[in-house]
């Protein structure tokens, strides 16, 4: 739990966990990403495919709403 704010840092978590395209900084998508709360398991269980990242880019979002 306390160190899951230093994970979200890491760069190679900004990524959308459906469909991995980098949600970072200058990535096209950084405005518009949905933090992903859940943690690894729980985005396991909901099927996710790249369930290290720690964010949803809005096409994805629109797509499963959950
Ligand atoms: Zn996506």
């Amino acid at each position: 739990m306390g160190d899951k704010g230093v994970v979200g840092l890491n760069s190679q978590n900004q990524i959308c966990n459906n469909c991995s395209r980098g949600v970072y900084i200058g990535s096209g998508r950084f405005v518009n990403r949905i933090p992903d709360l859940n943690d690894m398991e729980t985005r396991v269980d909901n099927g996710l495919k790249f369930p290290e990242g720690d964010y949803r880019c809005e096409e994805c979002d629109e797509k499963c709403h959950y």
